[in-house]
């Protein structure tokens, strides 16, 4: 499966968050749907739509990473 990666820094993990601030480890495949890399993570409560780079500073919506391939 393809997957999208950071536009900044092009790792390909990501961290989404929820009102706690708790964090999930995910990736975007290519149709721009936010996957948990732990099968078991449950997005109950999480904010999908803002994802924050492992990587570095960057986050933004994941259906904003499928025009960061094309720099
Ligand atoms: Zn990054």
């Amino acid at each position: 499966m393809k997957t999208l990666k950071c536009p900044q820094c092009d790792i390909h993990r990501f961290v989404v968050k929820n009102a706690l601030d708790e964090g999930v480890v995910v990736t975007v495949n290519e149709h721009c749907e936010v996957i948990p890399v732990h099968i078991n993570d449950s997005f109950v409560g999480f904010d999908l739509t803002v994802i924050y780079c492992l990587g570095c500073s960057w986050y933004g919506s994941p259906k904003s990473l499928s025009k960061g391939k094309h720099r």
